[in-house]
């Protein structure tokens, strides 16, 4: 099989090793192919042609269990209280062994102590996003936990992980009293922080304008909340407080956290329109016989796996692997363009 056949070029990175000697690593060239070959598509490069190889590029095989032979707590489905995390399940990497290795530990104990299991959905962790992938869609390839992956990775920020998952650690008794104490606390100013720019309007007044003009930003023209002020890219801490000095009680901690929220916040309401409006593309019926390759924007990977899957539905299609949130848009605007000229 030749892989991107359609392609005339190919980006590498040639990264010096050492300020002593000559040794190159080169990033970009994933291979498993015989020395020889290696050799020969490394001296095909121009400027290459005389490079010694130190050491080549080799892989790595392993067998996996079908993940889709497991529940949401990564438990077999087939003999109970056998769990598998890691490679097993048709995953690389030691982030996602390292989350699927926690989650079947938490779930086989929770489960010896005849508790609900844990199980931690899309919307609130990468974790959740990883076995609800593997689980549900499987892989036939070694599965990496790709942000793309995620739809809802605004919310799935790193600095938000204690407030999203403290609830769960707290209640296991990973975390003590006192450190989920500070998650509450933490948790309630920013939401407190993030109403109180939602909530306060400025008007186009000389005053007002004037202390923008004094931060070096540009006057109002409309009334204005602080919440779509700060979202001026050149909006800092010291520029939000300025404007709501009420916030200057908090740590700076929570003062960068609510500037960070408070960025994010309309394209967290994009999103979460995105998610509604994809729930209900997800219905919609793929005609019989739909050409998969006149969809432009789609990978030619892309292409053959639905052409190979022939897909009823969009939620179908999205079900299987590698198909993207982004690749479902672009196939619903198709398929409404086909429904349409077939009327
Ligand atoms: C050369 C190389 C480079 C890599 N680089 C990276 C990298 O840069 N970043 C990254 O994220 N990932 C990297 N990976 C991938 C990553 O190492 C693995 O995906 C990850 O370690 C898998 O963890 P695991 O716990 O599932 O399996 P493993 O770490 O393989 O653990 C399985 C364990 O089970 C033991 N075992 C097997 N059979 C038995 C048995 N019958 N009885 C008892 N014990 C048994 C094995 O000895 C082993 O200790 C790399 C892998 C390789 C090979």
């Amino acid at each position: 099989m030749s892989k991107f056949a359609d392609k005339e070029r190919h980006h590498l990175f040639i990264e010096p090793q050492s300020m002593d000697n000559t040794e190159c690593y080169i990033n970009g060239l994933s291979t498993s192919l015989p020395p020889e070959v290696q050799r020969e598509m490394i001296h095909s490069v121009v400027g290459m042609e005389n490079a010694k190889i130190v050491r080549f590029g080799y892989a790595i095989e392993y067998d996996f269990v079908d993940p889709r032979e497991l529940r949401h707590t990564l438990e077999t489905k087939k003999i109970s209280g056998l769990y598998c995390a890691g490679q097993i399940n048709g995953t690389t990497g030691y982030e996602e062994a390292a989350a699927q290795g926690i989650m079947a530990g938490i779930n086989a104990g929770l489960s010896l102590q005849g508790k609900e299991p844990l199980i931690l959905g899309r919307d609130e962790a990468y974790i959740g996003v990883l076995i609800d992938d593997l689980v549900t869609k499987g892989t036939n390839e070694p599965y990496r936990m790709f942000t793309s992956r995620a739809e809802y990775r605004l919310l799935l920020r790193e600095e938000s992980a204690d407030t999203r998952l403290g609830k769960y650690g707290h209640a296991l008794g990973l975390i003590d009293d006192k450190e989920y104490e500070r998650i509450k606390l933490k948790d309630e100013q920013i939401k407190y922080g993030a109403q109180l720019l939602e909530d306060t309007k400025f008007t186009p007044n000389k005053e007002f304008n004037a202390l923008l003009e004094s931060m070096d930003e540009q006057p109002l023209k409309d009334v204005s909340t602080a919440q779509q002020l700060i979202a001026r890219k050149s909006f800092d801490v010291q520029k939000m407080l300025k404007i709501v000095p009420e916030l200057e009680k908090f740590d700076e901690y929570i003062k960068e956290e609510i500037l960070v929220e408070g960025k994010y916040a309309r394209y967290i309401d994009k999103q979460s329109d995105e998610i509604r409006r994809m729930k209900k593309y997800l219905k919609i019926n793929i005609p019989e016989g739909f050409d998969f390759t006149i969809v432009s924007g789609l990978s030619k990977e892309v292409q053959e796996k639905l052409k190979s899957f022939a897909p009823p539905t969009l939620q179908a299609a999205m079900n299987i692997s590698g198909i993207t949130p982004a690749a479902i848009e672009i196939l619903h605007i198709y398929i409404k363009i086909a429904k349409r000229d077939a009327q």
